[in-house]
């Protein structure tokens, strides 16, 4: 009995000392370390952001951030390749031992929305953009993007030595599109073999949110942001005078019929407790004057999907709609659907998996996951590759209102130094965590 209760006393004693002395997995105090390096390099991150937003520069056009970028990766001995789809910066941080090769993606340009922020990093920039000179911001964030991942390529190539595996810090150009005639952006940098030499195993990406309060981050899995296609539709009859309409077969008037018959195709043919889907008739133009009927109308709009099979469905029955619809009316149409940006598509295997580091770093009740959005990014090229896991950061101060914060891509556009600090953290906890376990 005594020696029972001495034995089990014992035991538990044991229990106890195990998990007091034991040492912390290699993981957790890997993390540990890049957490206080983190908090170390965030006057940094905040001073370059500043400096990054008061100097915008737009789609193609990244310069001198792709400079600044260059120089500080350079210093912090990594190998980097500059130029790599016109004007990205990737730089590549081997680590002291085998391990995944893990990628992390920021975009660096910016926008033609004028300033209206009373900031002393304002941005008075002016840029061209169409011919036209235009004031240039950083209305969408990218600039914290940017700086983040300087931050975080501070932290890790400070414990290199310590690295399961390598990492790849690719800084993007033109996410919000190159200029009419230029390629650019992710599908650029794919094309150009930025997951290749060494191949990228997973790829990590976060967008900060003006909406989404300091401190949080929303995430969704599977598709998280939505496919884009713009379409035109070229409808063509036969001109004639307004007087004398049965001489005329009437583009404007099939191009209304199109435009009604569409509707059912979200509203008929879509399985919306799918997933949500999207056409928009976005411009109309047809005729010069009240009584010509004129021989052509064009229709332009844009396709949102969340699904690859939705998508590929609203397609068939747009030219469908659009062809026989004019064929009943005696006329023709002609469709044309771009190639637009894929769903960014959160893999459902790797969200469920790096969950629990996020969790960490920002508390599990701020780790919210969220609706879809209808917006798209190019993010999603890099994840038609390789698996990926795009999460949107709080930049939002506390205490706001997130229905009366400016919306990103407007004059008003604001996201607060404080959220930046999660982003660096994430980034980092992403990175080290994956390591650990790949697979
Ligand atoms: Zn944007
Ligand atoms: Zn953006």
């Amino acid at each position: 009995m005594k020696k029972t209760v001495y034995t089990g006393l014992m035991a538990l004693l044991m229990l106890t000392c195990q998990s007091w002395i034991s040492p912390a997995p290699a993981g957790s105090k890997l993390k540990a370390k890049a957490y206080q390096l983190a908090e170390k390099v965030e006057p940094k991150v905040i001073d370059w952001r500043h400096d990054i937003h008061e100097h915008p520069e737009l789609s193609n056009r990244e310069f001198k951030t792709a400079e600044k970028i260059a120089s500080h990766l350079k210093g912090l001995g990594m190998e980097v390749k500059t130029g790599v789809a016109l004007t990205g910066v990737v730089g590549t941080l081997v680590g002291g031992k085998p391990g995944p090769v893990v990628a992390l993606r920021a975009d660096m340009d910016a926008l033609p929305v004028p300033e209206r922020n009373d900031l002393p990093w304002k941005s008075k920039v002016m840029g061209e953009y169409y011919g036209q000179s235009v004031p240039v911001m950083h209305a969408c964030g990218h600039d914290t993007h940017v700086a983040i991942l300087m931050g975080v390529a501070e932290v890790l190539s400070q414990m290199k030595s310590e690295l399961k595996g390598t990492v790849k810090f690719i800084f993007q150009p033109a996410e919000e599109g190159a200029p009419e005639g230029e390629e650019g952006g992710a599908e650029l940098m794919v094309k150009e073999g930025v997951l290749e030499n060494p191949k990228v195993d997973a790829i990590f990406g976060l967008h900060i949110n003006s909406a989404t309060e300091v401190g949080s981050i929303r995430y969704k899995p599977g598709g998280a942001l939505a496919s884009v296609n713009s379409f035109t539709i070229k409808v063509k009859g036969r001109q004639a005078h307004g007087s004398a309409p049965w001489s005329s077969i009437d583009p404007i008037v099939t191009a209304a019929q199109i435009i009604n018959n569409a509707q059912t195709i979200v509203s008929r043919n879509m399985m919306l407790t799918k997933e949500a889907a999207v056409v928009t008739f976005g411009s109309i133009h047809g005729g010069v004057r009240s009584n010509i009927i004129p021989e052509e109308v064009t229709l332009v709009g844009t396709i949102r999907a969340l699904d690859n099979d939705m998508r590929d469905q609203i397609h068939e029955r747009l030219r469908s709609i659009a062809t026989h619809t004019a064929e009943g009316m005696g006329a023709t149409a002609e469709v044309t659907i771009d190639k637009g940006y894929p769903i960014t598509y959160n893999d459902p295997a790797l969200t469920a998996k790096m969950l629990p580091s996020l969790e960490e770093v920002a508390g599990k009740e701020n780790v919210i996951l969220s609706a879809a959005s209808t917006g798209a990014e190019d993010f999603s090229f890099f994840q038609e590759k390789v698996p990926g896991f795009f999460i949107f950061l709080g930049g939002m101060p506390k205490g706001k209102d997130a229905s009366k914060v400016a919306s990103h891509h407007t004059p008003d556009f604001y996201v607060d130094d404080e959220g930046m600090l999660l982003g660096i953290k994430s980034l980092c906890a992403l990175t080290l965590d994956y390591m650990e376990s790949p697979k």
